[in-house]
């Protein structure tokens, strides 16, 4: 087992390095601190998952890479993407990179298509930004191929939005995020509106782009199940920090971090004889509890736990994880492996 001190080395087929990513916002409250010094690759044409309940900084960390946070968000930390470090960098290249280089894929197709616009004009307007080289016809040619592989005919092409079903318009979506052929893309829970079937058929979509354009894509999810059909790799984030990132089969068989073995476990399958949950909720990210996040809810906590932040260490299987029950031993003081008495902390053992 070793320390890494970043949580990757980089590999020659790395897309984009995320290093100590850190996104807060100033509140009257005091600072939320939604992301809380995160670090990964995405290699080329992979699919990293990104899972972890809601309000953990998933959706923050996925527009964070993208440089889309509001202008009350305050970043430090690295995105390197093509050589270039997307954190500090102008407006004006940002936008110039989103679209032919960085893609966006959001929840709610209807809060981003204009119910006013064709879906032919929603595409030409995007094409002539970026590409007013095009004529016309080519910009006309490359929508329809582009959504004929998402499967909307181009009989479909001057369609309104309102006049498509919610499955088709997430498929419209994605044919926006891919029209200039980006090199990396956030899907952001891409069908957590959308009924199983057509759940369905957006992933296989997704595997095709990523099979046939060699895409890059985070695909952020609460959804276990999305993650085991859909991602190479998954990182399990909670409270603003990443507890485990490894090979989504490797992870699933043998979690090495407590918080995602709760999470598998409360996975409800044709399997499932009784329920599971875990305990608590997701802390408050304004006033996060002391060492590991995790330690108010975790059944294994320990006496360092609540003491001292995890470092992230590279398990046998090669899983990055940040628990104290995977050492480094010599950084635990002495006693700190005696389990953690819950009374002492205040918190009740609900397990
Ligand atoms: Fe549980 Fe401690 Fe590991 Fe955190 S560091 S997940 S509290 S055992």
């Amino acid at each position: 087992m070793t320390t890494t001190p970043e949580l990757h080395h980089v590999r020659p087929d790395t897309v984009m390095s995320v290093r100590d990513l850190r996104i807060w916002y100033g509140t009257a409250r005091g600072a939320v601190r939604a992301v809380d010094g995160v670090s990964f690759d995405i290699r080329r044409g992979e699919t990293l998952g990104l899972v972890g309940e809601s309000g953990c900084g998933k959706s923050t960390l996925g527009r964070g890479v993208l440089g889309l946070l509001p202008d009350a968000a305050k970043v430090a930390g690295h995105v390197l993407f093509e050589g270039e470090d997307l954190v500090g960098m102008s407006r004006r290249r940002l936008r110039s990179l989103r679209g032919p280089q960085l893609g966006l894929i959001f929840q709610e197709p209807m809060t981003r298509l204009n119910p006013l616009m064709r879906v032919s004009q929603h595409f030409l307007e995007t094409l002539r930004t970026h590409q007013p080289e095009l004529s016309k016809e080519q910009m006309r040619r490359r929508a329809i191929d582009t959504l004929g592989a998402m499967g909307i005919p181009p009989t479909r092409f001057t369609n309104y939005p309102h006049e498509f079903s919610g499955g088709m318009r997430q498929r419209i979506m994605i044919a926006l995020a891919l029209v200039l052929n980006p090199a990396f893309v956030v899907a952001d829970e891409p069908t957590t509106a959308l009924d199983v079937l057509v759940e369905a058929q957006i992933l296989t979509i997704l595997a095709d782009v990523k099979r046939n354009f060699d895409t890059s894509i985070l695909l952020i999810t609460h959804n276990l199940g999305i993650i085991a059909e859909a991602c190479e790799r998954v990182a399990v984030m909670y409270a603003g920090r990443i507890a485990e990132l490894g090979d989504a089969r490797a992870v699933f068989a043998r979690p090495a971090h407590p918080y995602t073995r709760e999470l598998l476990a409360s996975t409800i399958s044709l399997s499932t004889t009784s329920l599971h949950y875990i305990p608590g909720a997701p802390p408050d990210l304004i006033a996060p509890p002391s060492g590991c996040r995790f330690h108010p809810r975790c059944p294994d906590a320990m006496t360092v736990c609540p003491q001292r932040h995890p470092p992230v260490v590279t398990t046998e299987l090669n899983q990055d994880v940040a628990c104290w029950l995977h050492g480094p031993d010599d950084q635990i003081p002495p006693g700190g492996s005696a389990p953690l008495e819950r009374e002492a902390i205040g918190v009740a053992d609900e397990a």
